[in-house]
């Protein structure tokens, strides 16, 4: 991208909650004044030369937001993604409000949402809301006026003792878990439909304990039954006994589902082992 001298910025709400367009607001006005760099907000995609999205692609906006970038002309259309939703979902990664372009819909698919989508992103400025200051850096950066002082790095997951060896990867070992962390993740998300505010890691954890002492045995799936039966009648809590049977049915769906899956990753991961 080449030395932009102004841009005219069109922006696109495409479900924030408010806190992002209330920052973007602030680099408009008098104090933060983000028209002494060179950049006026228009109020139509046909004129802009950026675009800047704040919030979650949600269902109905997607369309919206598909007009508003193909309206823009062709040359630079520069989307910049402000904020941790633009550029993640952030915590609406999992809501049913979002559009979800993945052909594997169901409810083993951990949803995220965010507008790369449908659009293509050239920046991001995350934050919760990002700070005019934030927002302002980014723009600059856009404009190249300001120089880049961070560098991009990436965390590798790896099997322990294994090192990635690459100046930008930052190796970090997958937790020592008897289950696959694919499994943990869809089993966390599941969980919440379950138990709602309780504290659904706790439940959890000590579902996948359970599931460790079951694969000591020759027959795990009855094991883990029996186990699984014996918390049921120590617990009080009636969320928690019904989170444990649900976990119980909902692993062994997951084992079934991907046998496939999981054996492969037995072999990478050792940790998995019994899966
Ligand atoms: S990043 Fe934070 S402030 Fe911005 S839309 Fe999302 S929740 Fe709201």
């Amino acid at each position: 991208m080449g030395r932009l001298k102004s841009v005219w910025v069109y922006h696109v709400d495409a479900g924030s909650c408010n806190g992002c367009d209330i920052e973007v607001l602030d680099v408009l006005s008098p104090y933060y004044d983000i028209e002494r760099l060179g950049v006026k907000v228009v109020p139509t995609p046909r004129h802009a030369d950026v675009l800047f999205i704040t919030g979650p692609l949600t269902r109905q906006t997607r369309i919206a937001l598909k007009k508003a970038y193909e309206a823009m002309p062709p040359k630079p259309r520069i989307v910049v993604a402000i904020g941790t939703c633009a550029s993640s979902g952030g915590i609406f990664y999992n809501s049913y409000a979002l559009y979800n372009t993945s052909p594997q819909r169901g409810r083993d698919r951990l949803r995220s949402g965010g507008p790369e989508m449908i659009v293509p992103i050239d920046m991001y400025i995350p934050g919760c809301p990002p700070s005019p200051e934030e927002i302002l850096y980014g723009v600059a950066q856009l404009l190249g006026i300001k120089e880049k002082k961070m560098k991009g790095e990436y965390w590798i997951a790896l099997p322990p003792g294994e090192k990635s060896g690459k100046e930008n990867e930052i190796e970090f070992t997958i937790p020592d878990r008897p289950i696959p962390v694919r499994y943990w993740l869809t089993l966390r998300e599941e969980l919440r439909r379950v138990v709602g505010y309780y504290d659904r890691d706790a439940v959890l954890n000590d579902f996948i304990e359970l599931v460790g002492k079951a694969f000591e045995s020759d027959d795990p799936r009855e094991r883990l039954h029996d186990l699984v039966t014996g918390y049921f009648l120590k617990e009080k809590d009636s969320r928690v006994k019904v989170a444990m049977r649900f976990l119980e049915n909902e692993f062994w769906r997951l084992v079934d589902e991907y046998r496939e899956w999981g054996e492969a990753l037995k072999r990478k991961y050792p940790v998995t082992a019994g899966v």
